[in-house]
């Protein structure tokens, strides 16, 4: 049951496997922009280039397949959002660049939508807004608090609405809950059918994919040498080289220290018949948050399941990433007890039909950024914590203005471009980086307890919170 295939993945190809890769990298090429990846910030990034200025030469060199990463194994909130609180994006761009910021992620849900149409994407993507759900008194004063602070602090509008046990009934029933914060900014998707159709689109606007294909180094511009990406099968020299690999950040030379990879693991049930569905309704797909600290998130899926997904194994020592293994057995167990405390007894004799797990990666200010230095010839995005299905694709169109040189672009001026040169801050060197994460996520698990024993808010969650950004 499980796998180092996501359910996602298994649902696009009759006998469950991973496509096969395209061609390789078949000796040195000379292209104008070279990018490290295939998941959705990279192939964002060379389908936008592509779309407004085709006479650009891009190539995209994915080490496995094209979504083999965090793409095509992620939740599928397409999420108006972005990691990092308020007051850090306000430290980053002033009230005006946190409010701009906010409006820009929001308007990628649509853009999203837009583009999957244009393209006649078949991903499952719709717009239902997204549900955080309160099962105690505790969970729902924080729910009431944070709306509340949202309101009246700002920096940007909020338009989320609590909703009472009724209401949110009138969408999804689960009993036993206490009320609901609905944000309409939120789309669902099938994220490997999004990432493969996204690849084809890609080729399409005539960017050429490379699969199979291990970049080993990435070098900057040196006097008259332009930037390279090598690997076993040819150097590629590029004008511009692009990483975008995420939490596989740490395995590139120089890196160990940029972001540090966490793993998210999901389960999915099998199609629930319609006399289920009848009990729980959910007939929106709204994606659904259970607003305790383990923070379990969960989707309808196109094909009548339910995907539901938490930490594993939340961090390994030394940045180790565990791409292909299996999900143990007790992640498995504590997912689908968060789904049965969700739902309960509607999902008795449900199997579970898959279970697998992702590296996502998380920059030491837990918010994400793009970088683009003309003097290197070198870019990079990411580090978004976990949201990044829609910040992927505002990072895409960001990255192009910024390597086609429209430095003041509405996209250019966001705050999370770093200034030029400008790097993430770095991780602390080996075992502090360990203690630290996994310190984080104990503490998280740790107020959970702790609540649900009291029925009081836990000062052991707040600080968590604050620690991860939340
Ligand atoms: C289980 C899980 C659930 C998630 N749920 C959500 C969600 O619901 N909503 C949301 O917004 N975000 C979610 N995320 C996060 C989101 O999936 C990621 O932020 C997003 O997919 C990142 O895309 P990316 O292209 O930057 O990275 P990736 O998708 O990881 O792509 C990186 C690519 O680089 C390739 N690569 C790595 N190293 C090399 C190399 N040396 N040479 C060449 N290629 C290389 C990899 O094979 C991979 O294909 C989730 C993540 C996980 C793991």
């Amino acid at each position: 049951m499980t796998s180092p295939v996501s359910h996602w993945f298994h649902a696009l190809s009759p006998d469950g496997t991973m496509p096969a890769p395209r061609p390789r990298l078949d000796g040195d090429r000379r292209v104008d922009v070279c990018i490290v990846g295939g998941g959705y910030t990279g192939l964002w990034t060379a389908y936008e280039l592509r779309r407004t200025h085709p006479e650009i030469e891009v190539l995209v060199v994915e080490r496995e397949v094209c979504g083999f990463g965090a793409s095509g194994r992620n939740g599928g909130w397409v999420q108006g959002a972005l990691a990092g609180d308020a007051a850090t994006w306000v430290a980053r761009g002033g009230h005006d660049g946190a409010r701009r910021m906010d409006a820009a992620i929001r308007a990628t849900v649509a853009e999203i939508g837009r583009v999957v149409e244009t393209e006649g994407i078949d991903c499952g993507f719709h717009v239902g807004g997204t549900l955080t759900v309160a099962r105690s008194g505790v969970e729902l004063d924080r729910l009431r608090a944070q709306a509340e602070a949202a309101r009246t602090a700002g920096p940007w509008d909020d338009d989320r609405a609590l909703l009472s046990p009724d209401e949110l009934a009138g969408r999804v029933r689960i009993p036993g809950a206490t009320g609901a914060l609905f944000d309409p900014d939120c789309a669902r998707v099938q994220p490997a059918a999004l990432a493969r159709g996204l690849a084809e689109a890609v080729e399409r606007a005539g960017a050429t994919i490379v699969e199979g294909t291990e970049v080993t180094a990435i070098e900057p511009i040196r006097g008259t040498v332009p930037a390279v990406a090598r690997t076993q099968h040819g150097d590629v020299s590029a004008r511009w080289v692009v990483r975008c690999v995420e939490g596989y950040t740490p395995e590139l030379p120089g890196e160990a220290r940029t972001l540090a990879p966490i793993t998210s693991s999901m389960i999915v049930t099998e199609p629930l018949d319609a006399e289920r569905w009848a009990a729980i309704g959910w007939d929106d797909a709204e994606t659904i948050l259970d607003a305790g600290p383990l923070y379990h998130y969960l989707q309808r899926t196109p094909d009548d399941r339910i995907a539901i997904g938490g930490r594993g194994v939340p961090y390994r020592f030394g940045s180790r990433t565990d791409r292909e293994g299996d999900v143990p057995a007790s992640t498995v167990a504590t997912l689908w007890d968060g789904l049965l405390r969700l739902f309960g007894p509607v999902l008795d004799d449900v199997g579970i039909d898959d279970a697998w797990h992702g590296v996502l990666g998380v920059p030491r200010d837990w918010t994400p950024f793009v970088a683009a230095d003309d003097t290197t010839g070198l870019a990079s995005a990411g580090g978004y914590v976990g949201e990044g299905v829609a910040a992927s694709n505002l990072a895409g169109r960001t990255l192009r203005d910024l390597l086609v040189g429209r430095h003041s672009s509405d996209l250019a001026a966001l705050p999370w471009v770093l200034p030029l040169g400008g790097r993430p801050p770095r991780w602390e060197p080996e075992p502090l980086r360990f203690a630290g994460i996994r310190g984080v996520y104990g503490l998280l698990g740790l107020g959970q307890e702790i609540e649900r024993r009291t029925g009081r808010p836990s000062r052991v969650t707040a600080l968590a919170d604050r620690i991860a950004g939340h």
